[in-house]
């Protein structure tokens, strides 16, 4: 790499007169009715950071409610542990448990993970004394030799690829596929895989919850009549409710981790598909094979999301387990599969919600 590059960060540069410095360079010289529609996605993003906690602490009150409905009803209603038989007579009621126990700690262990833990931001790892130096420092580890490197209008730093600005957090976030306000934080490099199996566990869960509260949500309706009895403690409408919100949580929630599966599967980030499905198409019409230059193939990048098998630095089983484990790659540089086109996401710099 050139010794000091004679770059100038944008930070830097004197405002003009009448000019507010915490106003992005984008839209500085909009026009009135553009400057509106900012303001309205401030506020827009405002909302958003602000109903985060509210969303994180009634998603835990609904997990709550299925989890106790789960196991003080369902459950008891299938399976009754049958005293003096051994454990051979209750293999039924052994197995569901242990299912049931790992699936709600896959659930919760991949929520709590993908709230905690930051999706990456261009300045991780970095501790520089001046703008200039930092960003020398962030060039240095994008890998990049040009004069001119993709900046941010907004942070005022250089971009490293399949990076994005995120305007609910105010930054740069790494591999940025989306903010999602259910886990009050953005989807990136380093929370990725949380987020998919969070989405995985709970669909499963949701179908398994499904199937066994059919019955107890019959039971639940027809208590009052011909003499049948509600046996739980746990109220019968709640128990109804919980069953309801199980079929809506898993068509959403499934549909939702089919795509994310798609897109992680052919290594893309949301932002990334629209792109190459637009550049697919203009290939198609010049007569080329549009190819994503990220993508090893579904073993590969399926190895690339768990950091498991020879491309990764794990064995194959913690795929399945819910437990912190680093991406592949600090998410500034990524491997590249040696074909496709380099995608170019221009001077738009409009983030996803
Ligand atoms: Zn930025
Ligand atoms: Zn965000």
């Amino acid at each position: 790499m050139p010794e000091d590059i004679a770059f100038q960060p944008l930070s830097q540069v004197e405002p003009r007169p009448g000019e507010e410095d915490d106003q992005p360079i984008t839209t500085r010289q909009r026009k009135p009715i553009q400057r509106l529609s900012d303001r309205i996605e401030r506020l827009t993003d405002g909302a958003i950071k602000g109903l985060g906690p509210v969303l994180i602490i009634l998603a835990i009150l609904l997990l709550s409610l299925c989890i106790t409905c789960y196991f003080t009803v369902f459950v008891p209603y299938h399976f009754q542990w049958q005293v003096g038989q051994g454990i051979f007579a209750n293999w039924a009621y052994i197995l569901n448990t242990i299912w049931s126990i790992y699936i709600v700690w896959g659930i919760l262990g991949n929520y709590y993970l993908a709230v905690v833990t930051p999706p990456g931001t261009v300045l991780d790892g970095l501790n520089a004394v001046d703008d200039n130096a930092l960003f020398q420092s962030v060039l240095a580890e994008m890998e990049t030799f040009t004069e001119l490197p993709p900046t941010c209008k907004r942070c005022h730093l250089p971009k490293p690829e399949r990076t994005h600005h995120c305007s609910v957090c105010k930054t740069c976030i790494l591999k940025y596929d989306h903010h999602c306000p259910w886990i009050h934080n953005c989807v990136g490099h380093f929370n990725h895989r949380y987020f998919l199996m969070f989405l995985t566990y709970l669909s499963t869960a949701c179908i398994h919850f499904v199937i066994m509260g059919v019955k107890p949500f019959l039971l639940a309706a027809e208590a009052d009549f011909e003499g049948n009895s509600w046996p739980y403690w746990m109220d019968r409408a709640l128990v109804a409710f919980a069953e309801v919100l199980a079929v809506a949580i898993g068509l959403a929630v499934g549909g939702m981790s089919c795509w994310h599966w798609y897109l992680a599967l052919t290594a893309q980030t949301t932002l990334e598909q629209y792109n190459n499905s637009y550049i697919r198409k203009v290939c198609k019409k010049k007569g080329e094979k549009f190819s994503n230059m990220y993508d090893f193939g579904i073993v590969g990048n399926f190895m690339d999301i768990f950091n498991i098998g020879p491309r990764g630095h794990y064995p194959w089983y913690t795929a399945l387990l819910p437990i912190r484990i680093p991406p592949i790659g600090n998410g500034k540089r990524f491997e590249r599969s040696g074909r496709g086109y380099v995608l170019d996401f221009g001077d738009d710099d409009d983030d996803m919600v």
